[in-house]
C-alpha cells in the first residue's frame, strides 16, 4: 500500500509517536510524506528498523506549506494513494490553509479512507478493510460529461 503521512507541526509529535507504535503495521509499505514529516517519520522508523528500513521506504514530498500538500493531493488524483494520515492542528491558523482544504477535499473526493487523529488512525490501520480499494462513490461522468450550453 501506498500510505500518506502529514502532520502539522504542533502534531508531528503524535504522528512521530503513532508511527513508532504502529511499526508492525507499516512495515512493508510505502510511505508518503510532506517535507517535514517525511523526515521525522524516516529517521523513527530506521531507529526502530534498522537495517530492514529499506523495505519501508519513506518519501518526502515537498513541506506542506511549499506545496507538499499540493502534492500530495495530485498523487490522490493520479490513483497513487491508499490511505492518509493527516494530523491536521485544529488550535493553530495554517499559512497554506488552502491547501490544507484542497487535500482534504481531493481525499474526499476520491473516497481514500482518511484519518485525520490519533484515535481514528487506529481504527484504520486494525481495520480488515484496510487495502481495499473502494474507489469514488461520485459519478464523474456527471460532471465531465455535462452540456454547458
Ligand atoms: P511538513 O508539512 O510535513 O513539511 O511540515 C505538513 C503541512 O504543514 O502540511
Amino acid at each position: 500500500m501506498n500510505i500518506a503521512l502529514v502532520a502539522h507541526d504542533n502534531c508531528k509529535k503524535d504522528l512521530v509517536r503513532w508511527a513508532r507504535e504502529h511499526v508492525r503495521e507499516l512495515k512493508g509499505h510505502r510511505l508518503i510524506c510532506t517535507g517535514t514529516t517525511g523526515r521525522l517519520v524516516r529517521e523513527a522508523l530506521h531507529d526502530l528498523l534498522g537495517d530492514e528500513s529499506p523495505s519501508t521506504p519513506v518519501e518526502c514530498l515537498k513541506s506542506g506549506p511549499l506545496g507538499g500538500d499540493l502534492q500530495m493531493g495530485s498523487r490522490i488524483a493520479e490513483g497513487q494513494i491508499d490511505v492518509l494520515i493527516f494530523f491536521w492542528d485544529p488550535m493553530q491558523d495554517q499559512p497554506h490553509d488552502v491547501d490544507v482544504k484542497a487535500l482534504l477535499r481531493i481525499s474526499n473526493l476520491y473516497n481514500i479512507p482518511t484519518a485525520c487523529n490519533v484515535a481514528t488512525a487506529n481504527c484504520l490501520v486494525s481495520s480488515p478493510a484496510l487495502g481495499e480499494r473502494p474507489g469514488s462513490t461520485y459519478d464523474f461522468s456527471e460532471y465531465t460529461e455535462r452540456h454547458l450550453d
